[in-house]
């Protein structure tokens, strides 16, 4: 069975192609620019990337042109081949707990919460509409990011506000990345041997966040209301003092959205840098004396340490940390510098181990309390896994 796993923005359209249950990727590609001029689109196909540049006025023109990519490339000969079609959603609120096929009802709620994630959730709408058009035979799910958090306590993902403002607002920690914490989450425990464990999972990108999974569940993750909260991220600040917003907005005269671009464009390793969001360019600047370069990796490093240690405490003890996304995939300087920070919980890092990119690895000596691992994420096999599930 042929299944698709799409990740829509407001103006993209990612996908990979699977044969399932072998979970066989048959091929990717990306459409940019959607709705814009100079609109493109790139596939691989065996290891081959192709750029077309044509024009892409909406995502169903891109899903179209998707099809027929497929057909001309022989993947599929018919479009009844494809049963499942997986649409990643950022937010599903209290809603979602687990991956559902689409119906009116679903489209309606992922709406009702596009005030909680408005680039996100509109535009995975816009996808899931193309998609039932271009395929109409096949079965529409939805992965929500949020889903694998919502086995969270009250008393983790409630804040300290009037409570009102949860009843009324739905204000509370909703999590992100959940998609990516559950497969690494689901490998460790394969590499482990058992399900029975309490891993704290690393998901560091360019958005960054850490959860402490129990048993397979999570009980806590480091992300809050909006994917602002938590780790210091490449242009996200992550978890600071509610009381600088209404600070500064009076000090500058910015209004609440110049305020919010700033906390979330402008903020995280960029903002101390000065320099760049990406951590290679940081590791440049640190590497050519970059005093402020060198600032942010600490204070980013830091935040890593102090979420693991919280979590190490509410797991009572740990069997596996797991790095993973970008920067836990490929910068070998902070895993290192986690891992160190972490001497104190016994975790002993193997420097030639650590020497690694992008490639399933334990990354501590056989002596290390807590064994720490590479395992690199793969979110849209991870949809088309529950796709699969709900169309067979
Ligand atoms: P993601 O959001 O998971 O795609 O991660 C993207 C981020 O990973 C980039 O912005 C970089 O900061 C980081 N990254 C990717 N490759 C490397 C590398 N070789 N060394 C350090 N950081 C990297």
């Amino acid at each position: 069975m042929k299944v698709l796993s799409v990740n829509c923005g407001s103006s993209s359209l990612k996908f990979q192609l699977y044969e399932m249950p072998e979970e066989k990727a048959l091929i990717s590609g990306v459409f940019e620019r959607i709705g814009m001029k100079e609109s493109f689109y790139t596939i691989k196909i065996n290891g081959e990337k192709i750029k077309t540049e044509t024009d892409l006025p909406n995502h169903k023109v891109a899903f179209e042109f998707l099809i027929k990519e497929l057909k001309e490339n022989k993947i599929v000969k018919s479009l009844d081949e494809i049963k499942g079609i997986g649409h990643r959603v950022v937010q599903g609120g209290s809603y979602f707990d687990k991956t559902v096929v689409v119906d009116e009802d679903v489209i309606a709620k992922i709406d009702e919460l596009s005030s909680l994630a408005p680039l996100h959730n509109p535009a995975a709408i816009t996808g899931i509409r193309a998609a039932q058009e271009v395929v109409p035979n096949a079965t529409q799910t939805v992965v929500f990011d949020t889903a694998f958090h919502q086995t969270m306590e009250e008393e983790n993902y409630l804040y300290a506000v009037p409570y009102e403002w949860y009843t009324d607002y739905k204000v509370r920690r909703y999590g992100a990345h959940g998609t990516s914490h559950k497969y690494v989450a689901l490998r460790a425990n394969q590499i482990l041997g058992r399900n029975n464990t309490k891993l704290i999972t690393c998901h560091i990108g360019n958005g960054a966040s850490i959860s402490a999974v129990k048993n397979g569940e999570c009980i806590n993750t480091s992300m809050g209301l909006t994917p602002n909260a938590g780790l210091i991220m490449g242009s996200r600040c992550g978890d600071i003092d509610a009381t600088i917003v209404p600070y500064i907005m009076e000090k500058t005269k910015m209004s609440p959205k110049e305020v919010d671009t700033a906390l979330n464009k402008k903020s995280g390793l960029l903002g101390i840098s000065g320099v760049s969001s990406d951590s290679r360019d940081v590791e440049d600047g640190i590497n050519k004396g970059n005093k402020r370069c060198a600032l942010a990796q600490k204070m980013y490093v830091r935040r890593i340490i102090d979420y693991i240690a919280k979590y190490y405490v509410e797991l009572e003890g740990c069997d596996a940390i797991i790095f993973t996304a970008g920067v836990g995939e490929n910068s070998i300087g902070t895993r290192r510098e986690v891992m160190d920070g972490l001497k104190v919980l016994g975790v002993i890092a193997d420097p030639e181990a650590n020497n690694v990119r992008g490639k399933e690895t334990l990354i501590t000596t056989k002596d290390s309390k807590i064994p720490c691992y590479i395992i690199p994420t793969d979110e849209e096999l991870m949809i088309a896994r529950d796709t699969y599930l709900l169309a067979k």
